[in-house]
Formats: C-alpha cells, structure tokens, sequence
C-alpha cells in the first residue's frame, strides 16, 4: 500500500486495538467498533514555514496527516477552499469576525469529496473492483464521481427524497443507482441487503470505512492555516452523522500537538429540529444518542435520525466546550436567503442550518464579543435551487 510514513495502522476507539491497514478494511475485526487512522505524531516533521511555502491547492498538501500519498491518492484537488468573511454577519451576531469556509467550491459541489477522495484511494489500495454506499445524497453523488476517476463501479442506494441534482448526477458519472421508498434508514437496509449478496463490494459508507472523517479533518487544518495559524473561538456545524465534526476535531488536537497553533476552538453541532438527536442527547447529559422517532426535516443531508458515531460527537462537543442547538426548517430557510442576500454566498438548506445555529448560540450568549466564528458552508446552494426559491414563494415573494 502506498501509505505515508508516520501512518501505524487503524486503531479502534472501542477496545483500542490497533490493526494494520493492509487486512483491516472497515470496522474492528474484533469488536465491530469504528476505526481511526493512526500515527506516530514523533514522525510527522511539518512546521507552520513548509505549509506556508506549499501552494494552497488540495486537501492532499497535509499528506504527512493523511493516510495516503498524495501521488496514489484519487484526487480532483479537492479541498483549498475559501474562508470568507462575512462582516455582515459578524455584526448580526455581535462578534468580532464570521468566516464561511465554503465547501461548495469542491468538485461536486460539496465537502463529501474530501471523504470519498481517501475512502476511494482505500478501496483502490485494497485491489476493490466495485464501491457501495447509502447515502442521503451528496456522498452518493461524491463516490460516484471518485469512483468513475479511479475506473471502479459505484453502487448508490439513495432514499426517494434526495434532490434531484443528486440523483441525475449519479447517472451522469456512470453510477447503478438504486433509489428507495421512504428516508436514509430505509435506503441503508436495502444498501445492507445487497451488501450480503455481493461480497465483493468495497463499503464507502460512513464510519463503515475508517476514511471519511480522516479526509474531512482537512477542513480544520486549512481553516487553520488560512486564519494564520490561529485558532477560531467557534465551530459551527450541521451536524448528520458527524464525520465531518468528529474529524476536525481531531485535527485541532493534531495541530496543537504539534505545535502549529496554541489553542482549539468549540465545536457546535447544528441541527434541525425535525431531527435533532445529537442535540437531545447534548441536552439531557447523555453519552449517546437515542433514534430520533419521525424524523422530518428539508435538511437532507443531516436527516440522519440514528447517527451511529454520536459518542464520537457528543464527546468532541464537551471535550472543546461547544453546545448543540436546533432550530426550525422556516428559520434555516431564512437563514440561507439572509446569507444569499447580505454576504452573497450561496448555502444548500442543509447547510445554512449551521448559519441558523450560529444565529441560536448568539442568541444563547454563546459567543463574546471579540470572538472568531466559523460557520461550515458543507454544500453549495445551487444544488437546492429549486428548495430556496420555493421558500420565498411562501412568503408570497
Ligand atoms: C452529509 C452532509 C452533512 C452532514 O455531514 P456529517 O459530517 O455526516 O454530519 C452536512 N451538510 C451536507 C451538505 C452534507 O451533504
Ligand atoms: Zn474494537
């Protein structure tokens, strides 16, 4: 396998074992638990003056942090997106600055091709032929992408609901799609059924393959770098299953070990209040989460009502002293006009549920006044056009 030199193999973040990457693939073999790349941090030689002297234009230049070569890596130069300000915003709020880190500007139109970049390089590493996943939407839209570059076959099994810009989009990168009545739950039994039938089927899915949250760590290391090797106060964002939270934290632990910035910053889970498990669980002091019964959100891409790496979650956001919150579809919406309206920027309905967070801890006194927010943008807006603007006709606009 074309590992980098400090990668030591997979740990489990149940029992603690520690597997070689080459045979361990997905979950724990001995346990069933999620599985974490690890390093020896000993090993990693990166200082803030050879990230400043790399050019800014792919996930893939923290490579001492991933567990790939960038040379083997499935790539489309994914990641190295903006960090916007947003002075309007930061004065709605009453902070000092609001950045968006706007992960729309990645390859399809959203962070999951920071995930499906490594999960795909794993699947390649290991001689895979086919990949398979459910998916609310976009990480589907992503595997099929990565999949088509790498030459593997991509098996999609996505709920009715999805938008439409995803499932043309499978089709159009050569995917079999499979879409099934009802939500995520059911789009994931039926993705579990075909998974007995065909052995030979590489998972992409969530915390299934150990890769995702390690790719969607990036998103904090440029965050990082892009504020000058300064931590922001605050995180936000919208939260599903967490993969992207649970990484970032992550890299905030591995880059104030390191030395390459002093402090970390809290992390917020936003959610909507249609399905809201993590912040219930946040709310009544649990370590886990519990099913979340009916869930009914416009919010796809965080409709996940049995996120199963809540722990993960729920201790990233206690470990750094964030908070969850949730709030209503009509303010999420209104939040992604606002956004849309005073900063320009365009946020999925997904996605502006962080803004419509961001707005609900302000509210909360969360935030002091000379605090730095960063408020995740995990998607672009154009692909739930059609959503926004229905929106606006409901206000007779
Ligand atoms: C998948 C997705 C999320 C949720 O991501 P997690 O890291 O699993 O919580 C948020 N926004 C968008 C646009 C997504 O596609
Ligand atoms: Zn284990």
């Amino acid at each position: 396998m074309d590992t980098t030199d400090a990668f030591v193999g997979l740990e489990c973040v149940d029992c603690g074992d520690r597997f070689d990457a080459e045979t361990a693939t997905h979950r724990c073999p001995e346990c069933d638990g999620i599985l974490d790349p690890a390093y020896d941090y000993d090993a990693v030689d990166l200082t803030r003056e050879d990230l400043r002297e790399r050019p800014f234009d792919s996930m893939w230049r923290y490579e001492e942090l991933l567990p790939f070569t960038r040379a083997a890596a499935v790539s489309m130069d994914e990641g190295a997106t903006p960090l916007v300000e947003c002075p309007s915003l930061a004065d709605e709020l009453g902070v000092e600055s609001v950045y968006i880190k706007d992960e729309g500007r990645n390859p399809t139109g959203t962070f999951k091709d920071r995930g499906q970049s490594p999960a795909v390089t794993a699947a390649v590493q290991h001689d895979a032929t086919d990949v398979a996943l459910a998916s609310a939407g976009n990480a589907g839209q992503a595997a099929s992408a990565y999949a088509g570059r790498a030459g593997l076959e991509s098996h999609v099994f996505l709920p009715a609901r999805s938008g439409f810009t995803n499932k043309a989009m499978v089709n159009v990168h050569g995917g079999d799609m499979t879409v099934v009545g009802g939500r995520i739950t059911d789009a994931g039994e039926a993705y579990a059924e075909a998974m007995d039938e065909h052995d030979d089927w590489y998972s992409v899915k969530t915390f299934v393959t150990p890769y995702r949250h390690e790719g969607k760590k990036t998103m904090y290391c440029e965050v990082a770098e892009q504020l000058d090797f300064e931590a922001p106060d605050h995180v936000v964002y919208p939260t599903g299953g967490g993969v992207g939270l649970v990484g970032m934290h992550k890299a905030a632990r591995e880059f104030r070990d390191l030395d390459l910035v002093d402090d970390e910053p809290a992390f917020h889970v936003a959610q909507a209040d249609g399905c809201a498990p993590i912040v219930k669980a946040f709310e009544e002091g649990k370590d886990r989460h519990e099913p979340w019964d009916v869930p009914d959100t416009i919010c796809g891409g965080i409709e996940i009502p049995d996120p199963g790496a809540s722990h993960l979650v729920l201790d990233a956001v206690r470990e750094s002293g964030g908070r969850a919150v949730a709030t209503s579809d009509d303010e999420i919406l209104d939040a992604a006009i606002s956004v849309a309206q005073n900063e320009g920027l365009e946020m999925a309905p997904t996605c502006a549920a962080a803004a419509s967070g961001a707005w609900a801890l302000a509210e909360d006194d969360a935030f002091d006044e000379d605090d730095t927010v960063v408020i995740v943008n995990t998607g672009t807006g154009n692909k739930e056009a059609d959503v926004l603007r229905s929106h606006l006709m409901g206000k007779g606009i």
